[in-house]
């Protein structure tokens, strides 16, 4: 199996790179801010209890996220390997994963950081905002409250999958396709 994080703050193309890396490598794409706006727009139980926070830009309670992730993991006993996005997002998120994937019988194979500064990361925002209709794109002073809980609880994960000798960082500025080569390069050294 081929497990790969793709890491990085809001907006540093963790979700465009994803699309394509699942269509190289046929791997399950699992977004945790998807699947947490999936159960807020049905209105259920988990959507309600994510809300408020993801208004805010706060993350949603570890307990509450790792839970979420285990059954979406779960529920693809036969996939050839997962690309997480916006997941691990603590250091107790990490080590769930890490318990959750070593009970499969796998493990994380590499973590990629997508480095964008901080400006060019809320333009990039601002720019999604226009069609994405996600409040939390729409309102200056939550993206850059996203940046700094990325900054202070988030960042912590390179360190953790550093320690395994896991992480790796890439330029996340530039086009589309040229990131896609930097990614693609980066995950071909791990076989
Ligand atoms: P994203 O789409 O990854 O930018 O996530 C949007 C929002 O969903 C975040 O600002 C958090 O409120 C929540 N969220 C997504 N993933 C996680 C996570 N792994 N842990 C906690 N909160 C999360």
């Amino acid at each position: 199996m081929i497990n790969l994080i793709l890491f990085g703050p809001p907006g540093s193309g963790k979700g465009t790179q994803a699309a394509k890396l699942v269509e190289q490598f046929q791997l399950i794409h699992i977004s945790t801010g998807d699947l947490f706006r999936y159960e807020m727009s049905h209105n259920t139980p988990l959507g309600e209890q994510a809300k408020a926070y993801m208004a805010k830009g706060e993350l949603v309670p570890d307990s509450v996220t790792i839970g979420m992730l285990r059954n979406k993991v779960e529920s693809h006993p036969d996939a050839a390997g997962f690309i997480f996005d916006g997941f691990p997002r603590t250091i107790p998120q990490a080590q769930a994963l890490d318990e959750l994937l070593e009970e499969k019988g796998t493990r994380v194979t590499g973590l990629f950081a997508l480095h964008v500064d901080d400006e060019e990361i809320v333009q990039r925002i601002k720019l999604r905002g226009l069609s994405s209709g996600r409040a939390d794109d729409n309102n200056e002073s939550i993206i850059r409250n996203r940046i700094n809980v990325y900054k202070n609880e988030t960042s912590p994960v390179f360190d953790y999958y550093a320690e395994q000798g896991k992480s790796q960082s890439i330029n996340g500025i530039g086009e589309i396709e040229e990131i896609f080569e930097r990614l693609s390069e980066a995950i071909a050294q791990l076989h």
